[in-house]
């Protein structure tokens, strides 16, 4: 019968397949896509800023010269060259004692994401997250039936005694969280880093716990002050498992990341990554690996990190001057992502089609949290549009807070008056960040 969508396959699908759910950033999809709505929402590399030509004919010779191999299976860990130059990659990153054989090429991070999770989480294991937490390892947990329980951050990311509190939570019911997942620089969606003395902190803690964690680390590079931070993989080789990517570095449109593990471990990844994919693409291993060697690739990182950087403060400087009192957001020394903390009482999800209909994109807070946390919140991104529509974009947005605010006012029956402009950012360096959310 027309109109009804009913899935005919409904009682056959596994357990686990009822539980996946379109992501929030899924469903902006087709708006975002309209060249009318300015779209704060999709985490977008400004892949426009890479030479294409010289991509172009870098990848035209390749084919050339070594198309047997470019376009043949290749092994299931991954090109060896190419591991070999992702040792150089992490030893920017203070990870210095790994050898290629540690490394697992994937296919982008998400799939060593998916990898860790099919290895280690059974249904009903608990795993604990920073809240908020990127969305797309949200939707692997969810899909191997996890459990996630997340555990607070501020301006200065995790906080250790909120991680230390849930661990003591979880042991007084009797349960074992199987790993800790945790973004520690320039966090997607929260934008905020972990400090150095929490990076200590946290690893006592998981030692203490025998705790294991996931770094997913995609964003590392790209600190506009140029500072790397050490990863948690460079102290501790030994329960850090490390995800890194070339997407955000290079081109996300070449899936290719990897995976740096206990030996035992990577074995495990293999054979889960062949069952998925027999082996990473080749030509897309080869791609990265000569664009490693021939182009100058680290000046390009650069040029990255200072248009992302402008854009950031186009950004903020918008926020600061066109949003209503009440709102109050991060302040990201690096990555792609501001959080922001709507007036107490407004919902992101409902204020959407209002956004929608002003013709700016963002994406809800409840995204990012797997226990409906986030109401209040959304997260927005700088990386890909213009300055000028960055502005405009974040005119449209105080506007529709604005009327929202209105709404309510009107609605609780109010005086609107003692509203005034100038909302506060809360990042590193203002002063006690409340948390997040
Ligand atoms: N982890 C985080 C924190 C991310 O933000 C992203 C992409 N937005 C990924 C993993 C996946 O990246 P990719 O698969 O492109 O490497």
């Amino acid at each position: 019968m027309r109109g009804t969508v009913l899935d005919a396959f409904a009682d056959r699908y596994a357990e686990r397949t009822h539980g996946m759910t379109a992501s929030e950033i899924r469903a902006l999809f087709a708006v975002v896509s309209r060249p009318e709505v300015v779209s704060l929402a999709g985490g977008m590399p400004a892949v426009t800023a890479l030479p294409l030509d010289a991509v172009g004919s870098m990848i035209g010779d390749l084919i050339s010269r070594l198309g047997a191999q470019a376009l043949q299976y290749g092994s299931g860990q991954g090109d060896v060259r190419l591991r070999e130059q992702i040792l150089q990659v992490m030893g920017l990153e203070g990870i210095t004692g790994a050898s290629a054989d540690d490394v697992v090429v994937t296919v982008g991070s998400q799939q060593g994401l998916d990898l860790v999770s099919r290895v280690f989480l059974d249904p009903g294991d608990v795993v604990l997250a920073e809240a908020p937490s990127y969305v797309g390892a949200l939707g692997v947990f969810q899909a191997a039936q996890a459990h996630v329980v997340h555990v607070d951050m501020d301006a200065d990311g995790l906080i250790p005694q909120a991680l230390s509190d849930a661990l003591v939570a979880l042991a007084a019911r009797g349960q074992r969280p199987k790993l800790l997942y945790t973004v520690p620089n320039f966090h997607n969606p929260a934008g905020v880093t972990l400090t150095e003395q929490r990076r200590t902190e946290i690893l006592a803690i998981a030692e203490a716990h025998d705790l294991l964690v996931i770094e997913d680390n995609p964003y590392g590079l790209l600190g506009f002050d140029e500072q790397v931070h050490p990863a948690l993989r460079a102290r501790c080789a030994d329960r850090v498992i490390y995800l890194g990517s070339f997407s955000k570095t290079f081109a996300p449109g070449l899936r290719v990341g990897w995976v740096c593990a206990p030996h035992a471990v990577r074995d495990k990844l293999i054979l889960a990554s062949e069952a998925q994919v027999l082996c990473p693409p080749a030509l897309s291993q080869l791609v990265v690996a000569e664009y490693l060697d021939s182009q100058p690739w680290l000046e390009q990182v650069k040029v990255f990190r200072e248009l992302y950087r402008e854009r950031r403060d186009t950004a903020l400087g918008a926020l600061v001057a066109l949003m209503p009192a009440g709102v109050s957001w991060t302040r990201p020394d690096g990555g792609f992502y501001i959080w922001m903390t709507l007036p107490e009482g407004l919902d992101a999800k409902a204020m959407q089609p209002r956004a929608v209909h002003n013709r700016v994109a963002y994406v809800p807070g409840i995204g990012f949290y797997a226990d409906g946390q986030g109401v209040g919140n959304l997260r927005l991104s700088y990386c890909f549009p213009e300055p000028e529509r960055i502005r405009e974009g974040v005119r449209r947005l105080a506007s529709v807070i604005e009327e929202e605010l209105e709404l309510r006012t009107t609605f609780l029956g109010e005086a609107v008056a003692g509203r005034t402009r100038g909302g506060q950012p809360h990042g590193a360096g203002d002063g006690p960040a409340p948390n997040l959310p």
